[in-house]
């Protein structure tokens, strides 16, 4: 038996090393809510919550306040039966970052209880995964020195973001890979065009003959027929990920053969609808990537541990502790940039 007596949230606060600029928002730091969840036998699982007000409409003020909730969902449940406490917690899909840190301290305290790492709990697929990582908009000469920082610091993927200026995008990732010969590209405009600027963006790229492996949200969430639009009319794979929450977003994208790739984020989904996400876009012989929000090594540790149990990713996103300031490593996991490995 290991039942769970309790579950505490506490409130941690990040700052990123510089400013993080994406479409339409600059970020300095980050709030994030730390799960523990204690068993009657003193055992004690973790997880964090990253929520997004951009993405999941989630605010801190409102999400913490659900500790009582939680509490009352699964005090008393066992975690070696942890199905039916993923099965509860599905319940939690309003607040999504809290029912991923719920759901991963529940297989984390699982973890401690027998003794066997999370990424074996889920199957064990991989032992080291690769992170890519993520430059902001900037000017052209912000984005070059990012660009070759990135590089020098031994990354071989990596994401640049665009969406706020098509021309300067365009011209920007000419340049970046002029000077990142072998890397591989992830570009992500987090909603900020319309289908044919992202029409436009992608196939100017493809003839000035810079190879894209991954071109991610070019349009905003709710325009499937734009997302569809651009994949039919691209030379590289679209990936659909402020549009890809839910298992039923998941759903949906498959149907209307809107992309070629999901972006699972725990912080979307939780762990019961990844779980559900990565198995529907292996039948569907789709494509995965896994990315992150602001989580510290604490909360990337859940899909550190997720990528490596389930195999699933062609592309790992996973780079927010890299851009935090953080006092103590927390993961269980360790890294030799650009590799996370147990
Ligand atoms: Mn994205």
């Amino acid at each position: 038996m290991a039942k769970i007596k309790s579950v505490k949230f506490k409130l941690n606060e990040f700052q990123y090393f510089r400013p993080f600029h994406i479409t339409n928002s600059v970020s300095y730091g980050s709030q994030n809510i730390e799960v523990a969840i204690e068993l009657e036998n003193g055992v004690v699982g973790y997880g964090e919550a990253s929520p997004s007000f951009r993405v999941n409409g989630e605010k801190v003020a409102a999400v913490i306040g659900l500790e009582g909730t939680v509490n009352e969902m699964i005090v008393g449940m066992d975690v070696r039966n942890y199905r039916q406490i993923l099965d509860v917690t599905d319940k939690l899909f309003a607040a999504p970052s809290i029912k991923a840190a719920v759901q991963y301290g529940v297989l984390d305290a699982f973890s401690e209880e027998i003794g066997v790492p999370v990424y074996q709990i889920l199957g064990g697929a991989k032992t080291k995964i690769e992170t890519d990582q993520t430059m902001s908009i900037g000017t052209l000469e912000e984005r070059i020195n990012e660009a070759r920082s990135i590089v020098e610091k031994g990354h071989n993927v990596i994401k640049i973001k665009v969406g706020e200026n098509l021309q300067e995008d365009i011209q920007a990732l000419i340049a970046i890979s002029q000077i990142t010969r072998g890397c591989k590209y992830i570009v992500d405009a987090n909603m900020g065009y319309t289908p044919k600027q992202a029409v436009k963006f992608v196939t100017e790229i493809y003839r000035a003959g810079v190879d894209i492996s991954v071109f991610e949200q070019p349009v905003g969430m709710h325009d499937i027929d734009g997302l569809k639009y651009v994949r039919w009319n691209s030379p590289f794979p679209i990936a659909a990920d402020e549009s890809a929450k839910s298992k039923y977003d998941v759903m949906k994208l498959i149907k209307e053969e809107a992309v070629d790739y999901i972006n699972i984020k725990l912080m979307k989904s939780g762990i019961s609808d990844a779980l559900a996400i990565v198995e529907m876009v292996k039948a569907a012989n789709l494509k995965l990537m896994i990315g992150c929000m602001a989580e510290s090594s604490l909360g990337i540790n859940q899909s550190v541990h997720f990528a490596l149990g389930t195999g699933a990713f062609d592309f790992h996103d996973l780079d927010s502790p890299l851009m935090l300031k953080e006092g103590t490593f927390r993961g269980k996991y360790k890294v030799d940039v650009p590799y996370y490995y147990v």
